[in-house]
């Protein structure tokens, strides 16, 4: 627990953001620090993908709070600043200026960044990533005189731009390595769905090969190249291929980091004085069988961000939120509610060819995942058995005759 010393977070994004405000809410009255490497102010990423590049969302629209709301809350906002080097010994941060900001507790909340692509061709114009909103500004600019696009990697990411790319005319190509689309992360069932639902508006996937080489001419793409020898034209490539966990400062202060920083159920790093919050940590989580888990979503930014807020303002609680999740591509919100494994059994209610189903996800006969495609009730009411490890018998959710909503009613009294 903090006694009321300087809090200095690292990151500028949900999380960091969240971790900031939900320690002045919980009556944090100390001197509180978000060091920022971006120029922006805290912004919500998801519409990055979605309704900023058609125009719907803004700069304004994205930021998770107006200017005022920092100084209002007495937080100091440290933006277009790196944070170079920890010292735990000294409990201070160094900027790349080579300021020096001294914590009591030091939140880390550096998220991910865009894993790279190291292909030939990979210095060529017209080749884009989207993690930042520097990223989907250059992308959102180059948008309108652009007739071809080919997206390398069917993840969330890769789908909703191609969802967008397409509802604007664009001819849109998909290359993804495996046999199908969201892999990592959906059941069969709901990769068959999208991957129809995004042909038949007009996308077009390639599957089971990679992509070699990028051709260009005049320093512009034209095209792209795969390793089963296809040459697909290209005006602009958007690559989609996942992120990396920024570890670098937790790891040269000698923190153990594996696939992100390694925090425990806490959240806390190997140094009691620095917490891990975000895209950027690794935690034990109790709905993988306490399996070490980093988790890329809004929820587990902002979930973890409260947890390390309470624990710093007296209420520790292990972290033991239920993960969720959504991604919307074109008319299509799916949603997740839990982990599944791959091995996990998957029972459909509802028809897919209605638009509206989902499909359960059972390890033996217990349900651990639920993913809803336009059905947000179902995903709703998931959230809630999962959470409090309530029964649903396979048979039952299987069955469309059988009310969901009966079993998270509050009895009659
Ligand atoms: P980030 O948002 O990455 O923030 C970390 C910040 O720390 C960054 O600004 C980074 O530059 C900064 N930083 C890193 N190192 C340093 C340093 N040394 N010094 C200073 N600053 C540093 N999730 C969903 O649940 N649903 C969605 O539909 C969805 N859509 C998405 C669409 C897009 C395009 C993207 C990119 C992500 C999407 N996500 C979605 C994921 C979600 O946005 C992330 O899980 C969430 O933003 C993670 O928050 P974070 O604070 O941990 O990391």
């Amino acid at each position: 627990m903090s006694a009321g010393g300087p809090i200095v977070v690292v990151g500028a994004g949900q999380a960091g953001f969240q971790a900031a405000a939900s320690l002045r809410e919980a009556g944090f009255d100390g001197s509180l620090t978000i060091v920022g490497d971006e120029p922006a102010a805290p912004y919500q990423r998801p519409p990055l993908s979605k309704a900023y590049l058609s125009g719907k969302a803004t700069p304004e629209t994205l930021a998770l709070r107006p200017a005022q709301f920092y100084a209002d809350h007495r937080i100091a906002l440290r933006l277009g600043a790196r944070a170079a080097a920890l010292d735990p010994a000294a409990r201070q941060v160094a900027l790349a200026t080579g300021e020096r900001l001294p914590y009591d507790h030091l939140i880390l909340a550096t998220g991910a960044r865009n894993r790279p692509l190291p292909l030939p061709g990979a210095d060529l114009t017209g080749l884009h990533q989207l993690r930042t909103l520097a990223e989907a500004d250059a992308l959102r600019q180059r948008l309108d005189g652009v007739a071809r696009i080919v997206v390398v990697g069917a993840g969330f990411i890769g789908l909703e731009f191609a969802a967008a790319a397409a509802a604007r005319g664009i001819g849109v190509t998909v290359v993804e390595a495996g046999d199908r689309v969201m892999a990592r992360a959906v059941s069969p069932a709901i990769s068959a769905f999208f991957r129809a639902a995004h042909e038949a508006a007009g996308i077009r996937f390639v599957f089971g090969t990679g992509v070699t080489r990028l051709v260009g001419a005049e320093s512009r793409v034209t095209a792209v190249e795969t390793a089963d020898g296809r040459s697909l034209p290209a005006d602009l490539v958007l690559v989609g291929i996942g992120i990396v966990p920024n570890v670098d400062l937790a790891a040269a202060a000698g923190l153990p980091v594996a696939d992100g920083v390694v925090v425990d159920r806490a959240l806390l790093t190997a140094d009691p004085s620095i917490s891990a919050i975000g895209d950027c940590a690794v935690f034990p989580s109790s709905f993988a069988g306490d399996a070490p888990t980093r988790i890329e979503s809004v929820q587990n930014a902002v979930d973890q961000a409260r947890c390390v807020a309470a624990r710093l303002t007296g209420r520790a609680v292990p972290y033991g939120a239920l993960p969720w999740f959504w991604s919307d591509q074109g008319r299509w919100k799916l949603q997740i509610a839990g982990l599944a494994a791959p091995d996990d059994r998957a029972l459909t209610r509802g028809d897919p060819a209605t638009g509206a189903f989902s499909v359960f996800r059972y390890r033996q006969d217990r349900l651990v995942a639920v993913e809803s495609v336009n059905r947000p009730a179902d995903h709703m009411i998931a959230r809630r058995l999962i959470a409090e490890g309530r029964p649903l018998a396979p048979d039952r959710a299987a069955d469309p005759a059988f009310d969901l909503r009966a079993l998270v009613r509050p009895a009659a009294a």
